[in-house]
């Protein structure tokens, strides 16, 4: 027997607006083919893997002492790789990291959100934004996007004005719908925005668009960039999470964050897989063409497939919606496919995996059409 089991969660002075509420919980399975978390499907390269394993072997001689506080070469290294990748001049005060871009977005809303607070979002999107605002206590106002699941402008600026949150959230490429939204548009809405305004780009290495980092120039007072080692990266175990902003960003963020929140292993490790950002990120464009491979192949099956510039596909079923979508996702698991049901009526998500994986995918959505 398992000691306290005659507790439940019921009988414990848990807070109220905690009570009835569900954990983030994707499904956690053995299954031949896992396309639900929008993890890159590639491990990472031998080399990476070497690298990793020496780093923290050199770190593990001094766990006796606590880690880097302020990770400073590791802030450095995301500020090179960052002004690489975007073309924007970053420094390391400019960068910020914990541990997945969860916490990251944590943070945020322990510095800028909390109890008397407004978080905005346009759903469908990432579920974790709301649940983070329930953490912190901070009020979570869903907008809505078009029937598409684009982002309308002109609305996004009509409802920010109205309701001036403290916090704005916009996921580009959004998640899970998979579509981005232009900069000059997005520049509209934080012109618009009293407060924070957080650019979630958890996805944004498999679009082709330019990075919300090009407007930290001049939306910096602002203007805040998440990112995160966990997609593109294939870094996902690693829990590695970043952001972009302004230097006054960071200072606020040093208020709430746990002292030596980044463990020395993690710092050793990411600076390690950040060495091998260009073998790493060589596989994005192959992803990229998987996705459009099998947005093309459930195209022609005839299911609805929402356009994506992300390492997933948001697809409805045949003609155009899936009557149970969680009957769908139950079929494809029965075939040993685990997809995504995220809660969107008619449709379901499916992460781009290995050609191999996608493959397979492909020949059950023909068989289930
Ligand atoms: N933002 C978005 C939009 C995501 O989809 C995810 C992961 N599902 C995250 C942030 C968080 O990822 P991590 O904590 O692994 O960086």
């Amino acid at each position: 027997d398992i000691i306290g089991t005659a507790v439940s969660l019921d009988d414990l002075p848990l807070r109220e607006d905690l009570r009835g509420r569900s954990p983030y919980g994707a499904p956690q399975l053995q299954v031949p083919v896992a396309l639900n978390t929008n993890e890159n499907p590639f491990p990472p390269p031998a080399a990476l893997v070497d690298d990793v394993a020496t780093a923290t072997r050199e770190a593990a001689a001094s766990l006796h002492r606590y880690p880097d506080r302020d990770h400073v070469a590791l802030r450095t290294a995301l500020a090179e790789y960052l002004t690489r990748a975007t073309g924007v001049p970053l420094a390391t005060e400019n960068l910020w990291a914990a541990n997945g871009s969860n916490e990251v977005l944590q943070q945020l809303l322990q510095a800028f959100g909390g109890p008397g607070r407004l978080a905005l979002g346009f759903e469908p999107s990432y579920s974790m934004h709301p649940i983070l605002a329930a953490g912190t206590r901070t009020d979570w106002l869903p907008a809505p996007r078009r029937d598409d699941f684009s982002l309308d402008a002109a609305a996004a600026v009509d409802v920010v004005r109205e309701r001036r949150p403290d916090l704005l959230f916009v996921t580009t490429p959004n998640n899970p719908t998979g579509q981005s939204i232009d900069l000059d548009e997005l520049a509209t809405i934080a012109d618009a925005a009293p407060g924070i305004v957080v650019v979630d780009e958890a996805y944004v290495e498999f679009s082709s668009g330019p990075s919300a980092c090009e407007l930290l120039e001049t939306h910096g007072h602002k203007l805040v960039v998440s990112r995160t080692m966990s997609k593109a990266f294939a870094f996902a175990g690693g829990r590695l999470g970043y952001l972009a902003a302004a230097p006054a960003v960071v200072d606020a963020l040093m208020l709430v964050r746990l002292p030596y929140h980044l463990s020395a292993l993690t710092q050793a490790a990411a600076l390690a897989a950040l060495r091998h950002a260009d073998e790493t990120l060589a596989l994005v464009d192959t992803l990229s063409k998987e996705r459009d491979r099998i947005a093309a192949g459930l195209d022609s099956m005839g299911y609805r497939v929402v356009p994506s510039t992300a390492n997933f596909l948001l697809y409805g079923g045949f003609p155009r919606r899936f009557a149970d979508a969680h009957a769908a996702w139950q079929a494809y698991l029965d075939e040993g496919v685990l997809i995504r049901d995220v809660g969107i009526p008619g449709h379901l998500r499916v992460t781009v995996g290995t050609p191999e994986e996608n493959d397979r995918f492909l020949e059950v959505s023909a068989a289930l059409r």
